[in-house]
């Protein structure tokens, strides 16, 4: 007997019919013996939906803030389809739960909309194991020192289970979703993408922060701390598949490269159409000049992404640099305010029709020639790149929003991800 987590996508839990064999297959789980504890995110469309409504009585505004407001409103899409699958559970004849973040004590921090994990009191979860329940925990949502209900960002009930499954030890986290497992690359983007059978944790962290949402960032993250065994797979299999056979499949999260791993060169290609482009023009090159800028932007509480410096010409150079498309308003309006005029610099321009695409792969470490040829395919294809990053495992470029597919699947092809493994 095991404690197991199963985690179950918006998609997963789109309809009454799905939440169903959501709970057929939890119970065939628990049938077979298992502890089980089930992290479910809200029905599909119903996040977007509530803060849609949000955004109607208060269109996002500079220095407007109704974050605390805008956790509290969506964390019930959570809310409710955690008791709807305790009550399937129920009429599938389980013992059944459902508890909230905050009756559990999921502690985060007070980052309302971004919130962090900071312990797990999983006494009462426990508790109700012992009795022989299953228990449903919220997915997406926290409580903080002074009460206030916190959401985890967008994709956060992945990490929410992975806390869980750290928390409690569980022997394994299954995240059930709409894909069977972690590809190549988006499967949406490009047909030909294959299933990995592994992916090393190193390789899907990196996917992961470079836009491949298939997991959040934090949940992997969590899972290499504390060595939580995760694998993605699909919720849309038959409920009543062999145990054996649905515990084998999708994809499996390794933390030890051995030689059984597929050993590509590149293993994914990621992409993100998050970000925005912005350069300021014209910058006396002098020390300090980045602090500067990054300095203010920072203080603003807005990340920077991929940073560039052009060359100077006359004493005087360009400094551009990304950030997310929700801060770029901001981050102009910041600049244009404070950063220009005791800068001296000329003017600022930005950009929010860009995108980045990343090759990823430990195999990147042992290979020279891989970034020249990411940018010779791309230089084929006639796509012109505006900035390039690049770490240990991979190397990542900013282009036109408008190539970002033909980029994807050229890359794809060049680099065999098409091929099955060797
Ligand atoms: P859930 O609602 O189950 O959390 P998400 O929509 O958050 O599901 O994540 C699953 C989606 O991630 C897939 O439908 C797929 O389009 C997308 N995705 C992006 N990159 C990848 C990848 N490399 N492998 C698999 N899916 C990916
Ligand atoms: N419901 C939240 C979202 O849509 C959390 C999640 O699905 O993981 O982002
Ligand atoms: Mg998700």
């Amino acid at each position: 007997m095991a404690l197991i987590v199963h985690k179950y996508g918006g998609t997963s839990m789109g309809s009454t019919e799905r939440i169903r064999n959501v709970a057929k297959r939890v119970a065939k789980w628990a049938r077979a013996g298992h502890q089980m504890v089930v992290v479910p995110s809200a029905m599909s469309g119903e996040t977007n939906r509530l803060l849609g409504l949000a955004k109607e009585l208060a269109p996002p505004k500079p220095g407007d803030d109704h974050n605390r407001e805008l956790d509290m409103l969506a964390s019930t899409g959570e809310q409710a389809s955690s008791a709807l699958l305790a009550i399937a559970l129920q009429a599938e004849g389980m013992q059944a739960v459902s508890y909230a973040g905050w009756q559990v004590q999921v502690k985060t921090d007070s980052a309302f909309t971004k919130a962090r994990i900071e312990s797990i009191d999983d006494e009462r979860v426990r508790a109700d194991l012992d009795a022989g329940k299953v228990v449903v925990v919220t997915g997406f949502q926290g409580v903080d020192d002074a009460g206030n209900i916190t959401t985890l960002g967008r994709g956060g009930s992945d990490t929410s289970a992975v806390a869980i499954a750290a928390a409690m030890k569980a022997h394994e986290c299954l995240i059930y979703t709409d894909v069977d497992g972690v590809y190549t690359t988006d499967p949406r983007v490009e047909p030909d993408a294959r299933r990995l059978t592994t992916v090393s944790f190193e390789e899907m962290l990196e996917m992961a922060s470079l836009g491949s949402k298939v997991l959040q960032i934090r949940s992997v993250e969590f899972a290499g701390k504390y060595q939580v065994p995760l694998r993605v797979l699909s919720s849309f299999t038959p409920w009543d598949i062999d145990i054996q056979e649905e515990a084998r499949s999708g994809t499996l999260i390794t933390f030890e490269e051995d030689e059984n791993m597929e050993q590509a060169v590149v293993s994914g290609i990621a992409f993100n159409r998050d970000e925005a482009k912005i350069s300021v023009l014209g910058v006396p090159d002098k020390p300090g000049i980045a602090y500067h800028i990054l300095g203010a932007i920072a203080d603003a509480n807005i990340e920077v992404d991929v940073i560039i410096q052009n060359l100077s010409k006359d004493g005087r150079t360009d400094f551009s640099f990304t950030v997310h498309r929700n801060d770029y308003a901001k981050a102009v309006d910041l600049l244009k305010a404070k950063v220009l005029p005791t800068l001296g610099a000329a003017d600022i321009v930005g950009d929010t029709k860009i995108c980045k695409v990343s090759i990823v792969g430990i195999g990147m470490r042992s290979h020279v020639g891989v970034a020249s040829k990411m940018f010779r395919v791309l230089s084929e294809e006639g796509i012109n790149i505006q900035m390039i990053s690049t770490s240990e495992i991979k190397t990542s470029v900013v282009i036109d929003e408008k190539y970002m597919e033909l980029a994807v699947r050229a890359l794809h092809k060049a680099f065999d991800l098409d091929q099955p493994a060797a």
